[in-house]
């Protein structure tokens, strides 16, 4: 049996962590107490998301379903600093779109070249070199590497396609496809040879050129899920303009009549907009039909519902450059390929409060190392003041600074909160 064809996946995304700094002090003969020279950690590497043009599944997603970035290196001495995570790089498909797992929410449609950051690589912590203040001229400390950031998501293609080739298996639509543009997809005669959506570029000429897409055929009962058939149809979603291709040979004994209307029964199955989609319809294999009833037959069916009827052989190569050029035209009138826009809102994690700190004392430094400190410092915009605000009330409600003061804290002493320090003020 084939392998199903996969247009959606779920999978991990995990971000590296930063690197730790360290604390070191210069040393050099001859030269008493060198100043801190203790490097910063290196940033973890970010998972990004890119476009490759040659996949047209999700399928490598279903084999591997988690995905790490690398951590960034530690700091060293003589103020080196780590080396940073190399980024995650995850090519998926044009047109795919990218889900939060829990709430379904759109983080992003690739529908375009630009590189997506989906997971931030964590900062790099401070080394000592950065700590060194007209009082506080030996630092002992220096900072951890922040985490980086893991989410789950669902990954789901809807090509970004201008035509979708709609149609019965082996009516000629692969073979349709390969005639118009350079794309090769499998052509055989029997049903479901199109296990993958194919693309191609369609040239018109100078300067017009659209994308064609040959989704595996479609079969009764598609809409509810029977057969290939369902995961198919989410594919011409997205297309402007639908190319029904319809058998009028006669040579399997079909009724290019019903196979029109199954077809279409489909569609509206599927989506009552795609019922709506404009649409060419294609009487193909032409050059074989022993029957012209069937194709009169079609063609006052068709017209009745008020579009036209195509002849051709795509085989034969005969009508399709006609086909093309109409289809250019009919595309020039359509509005673009819908891009879908990010519906997923960023909200603060609930973060524990309540867990364990480690509370370091160096002369008037309180230096304050936790977990959830660090999932609290990461979600915080400083440049945004309602974000400001939630910290400020995190930290407060923590009972950090209670604890602090039961251990003597005095005002005017620096609070270090990873690459945060601020004087303490009761
Ligand atoms: P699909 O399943 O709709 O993609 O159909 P294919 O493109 O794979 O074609 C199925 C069979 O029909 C192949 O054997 C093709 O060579 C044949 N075929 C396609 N178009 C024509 C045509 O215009 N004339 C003739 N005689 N055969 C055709
Ligand atoms: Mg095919």
């Amino acid at each position: 049996m084939a392998a199903p064809f996969v247009d959606t996946a779920k999978i991990t995304v995990r971000s590296g962590n930063g690197g730790n700094g360290v604390v070191s002090f210069h040393r050099e003969k001859y030269v008493a107490n060198g100043g801190p020279d203790g490097g910063d950690g290196g940033r973890g590497g970010n998972v990004v998301v890119t476009i490759d043009d040659h996949m047209s599944t999700l399928m490598d997603f279903r084999y591997k379903r988690k995905y790490v970035a690398k951590n960034g290196m530690d700091g060293g001495g003589k103020r080196c600093t780590g080396k940073d995570g190399e980024d995650l790089i995850l090519q998926v498909p044009r047109g795919t779109i990218i889900r939060d797992a829990e709430t379904n929410e759109i983080i992003h449609d690739m529908a375009d070249e630009k590189p997506f950051v989906l997971c931030k690589g964590g900062k790099g912590g401070w080394g000592n070199q950065h700590f060194a203040t007209p009082t506080r001229q030996v630092p002992r400390f220096a900072k951890a590497g922040m985490p980086g950031e893991s989410r789950e998501v669902v990954l789901e293609l809807k090509l970004l396609a201008d035509v979708g080739l709609v149609g019965f298996p082996n009516v000629g639509k692969s073979t349709l496809l390969s005639v118009v543009s350079r794309a090769q997809p499998k052509i055989a005669n029997y049903h479901f040879t199109t296990l993958f959506p194919n693309l191609g570029v369609v040239y018109v000429e100078e300067g017009v050129s659209f994308v064609m897409a040959d989704i595996p055929g479609i079969i009764e009962g598609a809409a509810q899920g029977a057969g290939l058939g369902h995961d198919f149809l989410r594919h011409i979603d997205r297309c402007r303009l639908l190319i029904h291709v319809v058998d009028v040979s006669g040579s399997e004994g079909r009724d290019p009549v019903e196979d029109f209307e199954t077809i279409n029964a489909e569609l509206a199955g599927w989506s009552p907009e795609l019922a709506q989609r404009k649409m060419i319809v294609v009487a193909n294999k032409m050059d074989i039909m022993t029957d012209p009833e069937l194709l009169e037959r079609l063609r006052a069916h068709v017209e009745s519902k008020g579009m036209e009827l195509f002849e051709l052989s795509a085989a034969a190569h005969q009508g399709t450059r006609e086909l093309v050029k109409k289809a250019a035209q009919e595309l020039a009138q359509l509005p673009p390929v819908t891009v879908y826009e990010a519906t997923y809102v960023e909200r603060p994690p609930e973060v524990d409060t309540t867990g364990e700190v480690d509370i370091q004392v160096y002369d008037d430094t309180w230096v304050i190392e936790a977990p959830w400190l660090q999932r609290l410092i990461a979600n915080v915009n400083f440049g945004d003041y309602e974000s400001r605000n939630w910290f400020d009330r995190q930290l407060r409600e923590s009972g950090l600074f209670d604890k602090l003061e039961a251990m003597g804290i005095k005002d005017g002493d620096i609070v270090s909160l990873y690459d945060l320090e601020f004087e303490y003020q009761r």
